[in-house]
């Protein structure tokens, strides 16, 4: 029996993933630990979407392993018999690694507290006035007290993608999955989205994040995980990713954003 203790809240083994022809995943490891940030930086293309996706089965791995908790994602095995999960099984398992997305992902024809109150109903069993209460709490945690039943057109990108991580981060996830979150703000609301981010990584939230954003990933993260050509290359505290530079391709990389 693993140890509860030190048993990873994230376990990737040899996780391999191509689209037709192309292997974006060349078999990455990556363990998470309960209260970890992770930012995953890269050049584009390098596989870091595809990995977060990997991570909820939003994309499915060819081959290797993702456990959450110890209880693999994708696939159950019985008697020896690898089976793909049904989508009710992975509906069930996805609640533990609740994603927000670069283009925010909102329901446009629900409100900001509705978009948060779904997934409440459909997949934590709340009842509505439940879900309504957390939708307010979350709502007024990211700063959106006053846009509760606002619709999501009426609302800014920095304020449609707060909404996005209240509702991530109202299903009580076991990991935060934050794919670019910031990659289609303009420059203006960038810090109010990374505020929100920094302050559910001071509460111990585990989290992983996909980011362009060097200094952010620098000041939040516990690790950081730079990957190229479909592995990680390195896997190490930001004050190493970040200082004297021994990798050719980290630094290459990084000096692009000098
Ligand atoms: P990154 O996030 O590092 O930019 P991605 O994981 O988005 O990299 O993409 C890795 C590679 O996989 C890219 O070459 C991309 O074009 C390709 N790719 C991603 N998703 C798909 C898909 N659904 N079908 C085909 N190719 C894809």
């Amino acid at each position: 029996m693993p140890n509860a203790a030190t048993q990873p809240v994230i376990e990737i083994a040899n996780l391999t993933k191509s689209f037709g022809a192309l292997q974006v995943l060349k078999g990455v490891d990556l363990s998470v630990q309960k209260g970890q940030v992770i930012a995953i930086i890269g050049p584009s293309g390098s596989g870091k979407t595809t990995l977060l996706r990997c991570i909820n089965f939003l994309e499915e791995y060819d081959g290797g392993s993702v456990r959450i908790d110890g209880v693999e994602v994708g696939f159950s095995e019985t008697n020896g018999k690898r089976r793909r999960r049904s989508e009710r099984e992975l509906a069930h398992i996805r609640v533990d690694a609740a994603m927000v997305f670069q283009q925010f992902n909102l329901f446009p024809h629900l409100t900001a507290a509705q978009n948060i109150m779904l997934g409440l109903v459909k997949s934590r069993g709340k009842s509505k006035a439940e879900a309504r209460s957390i939708a307010e709490k979350w709502l007024g945690r990211v700063g959106l007290s006053a846009k509760v039943d606002a619709m999501p057109g009426q609302l800014s990108g920095g304020q449609q993608q707060r909404v996005g991580i209240a509702r991530a981060v109202a299903m009580e996830p076991k990991v935060l999955l934050l794919d670019e979150i910031t990659s289609a703000l303009d420059p203006e609301l960038v810090g109010e989205v990374l505020g929100v981010v920094r302050e559910l990584a001071t509460e111990g939230r585990t989290m992983i994040l996909v980011t362009h954003e060097m200094a952010f990933a620098r000041e939040v993260a516990d690790r950081v995980v730079f990957t190229d050509q479909g592995k990680i290359v390195i896997d190490a505290p930001p004050a190493l990713v970040f200082g004297e530079q021994p990798n050719e391709r980290l630094r290459a990389f990084l000096a692009r954003f000098a």
